[in-house]
């Protein structure tokens, strides 16, 4: 059956991380030393942050945003993905120690291209864990403070998944963190199931197609469908719409003929080292050269 290899071709990646993070529950015995492989990579500064950056895609196209995007060196294993290290970590409660760290590269990073004449939004994507950490306000004014970076340039991600849990206190914090005047943008939209009603009462600047529905554009007609259902829905909402995972040119005519205000993904740029980014912030392109 077509239809349901198709299903499975498309879900294939979360599959395989499910059976990934569980073989590894068993591979990783004492959980312990794992434990101890990321706090050391902490302290001996094997993690660095690259950025990607998202683009206007309707008129100009220019970077309006870097997500922060964590990377880790292991000294054995070389590059480990985040799609690995991220689950581990948010299961020892690691990952609070190091999403902080993220933002501070972040607000850092950010605070040295204001003083380069450049003001760029910075996204950092924020887990589970550090979305119910009491602390989290604290945290971010700390790190707007000590690195000078207004609030206004700072926008968190959240997963839709994330928004799932704990209705009460989610709409609570996100509220609070509007008042810190930080923007918020729902990463990975169509992954979980929230629904229209409850995404009214929440305040997001910004709604994150997720990469998934725009990988098969345009052989795939429903993820089509979705796609511009979605970002119809989003401007009903006063939502602007940024689509992840863009790596062909047929794709970026679609979002931009659907009325996608911005775009991220290959066939634009590769999250790298701030240093390599720079060259997309330097250059002004008025047109897309399509
Ligand atoms: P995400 O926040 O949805 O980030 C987008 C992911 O899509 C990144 O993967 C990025 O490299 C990848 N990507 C961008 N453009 C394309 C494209 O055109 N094609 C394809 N196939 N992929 C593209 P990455 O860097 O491996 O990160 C994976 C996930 O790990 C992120 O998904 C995010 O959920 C998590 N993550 C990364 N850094 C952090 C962090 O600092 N804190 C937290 N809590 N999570 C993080
Ligand atoms: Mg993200
Ligand atoms: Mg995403
Ligand atoms: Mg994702």
């Amino acid at each position: 059956n077509a239809d349901l290899a198709m299903y499975r071709a498309k879900h294939k990646g979360r599959n395989n991380f499910q059976f990934f993070t569980h073989e590894m529950n068993d591979e990783v015995v004492n959980r312990a030393s794992m434990e101890q492989e990321l706090r050391n990579a902490l302290n001996n500064k094997e993690f660095c942050v690259h950025y990607q950056p998202q683009w206007s895609i309707l008129k100009e196209l220019q970077p309006v945003c870097l997500e922060a995007l964590v990377r880790w060196n292991h000294p054995e294993r070389g590059q480990v993905s985040p799609a690995e290290f991220i689950p581990v970590a948010e299961d020892l409660g690691l990952i609070v120690e190091l999403g902080e760290w993220v933002l501070n590269e972040a607000c850092s990073q950010g605070r040295l291209l204001i003083d380069a004449g450049y003001s760029i939004r910075m996204a950092v994507n924020l887990s589970m864990r550090q979305f119910f950490d009491p602390e989290l306000l604290n945290k971010i004014k700390k790190a707007l403070e000590l690195h000078g970076f207004p609030a206004s340039l700072l926008e968190l991600e959240i997963t839709e998944s994330m928004i799932m849990e704990e209705v009460d206190v989610v709409v609570d914090t996100l509220h609070q963190l509007k008042l810190l005047g930080v923007s918020l943008s729902i990463d990975d939209f169509g992954t979980g199931y929230s629904s229209l009603s409850y995404l009214k009462r929440l305040p997001f600047d910004h709604l994150k197609v997720d990469g998934s529905f725009v990988r098969d554009i345009p052989q795939d007609k429903s993820d089509m469908e979705i796609t511009s259902a979605v970002i119809a829905m989003a401007h009903k909402l006063g939502l602007k719409v940024i689509a992840e995972g863009i790596e062909t040119h047929e794709q970026m005519a679609f979002l931009r003929e659907n009325g996608c205000e911005m775009g991220q993904g290959f066939l634009l740029a590769r999250p790298a080292p701030l240093d390599d980014i720079m060259k997309y912030l330097d250059v002004e392109m008025d047109s897309l050269g399509d």
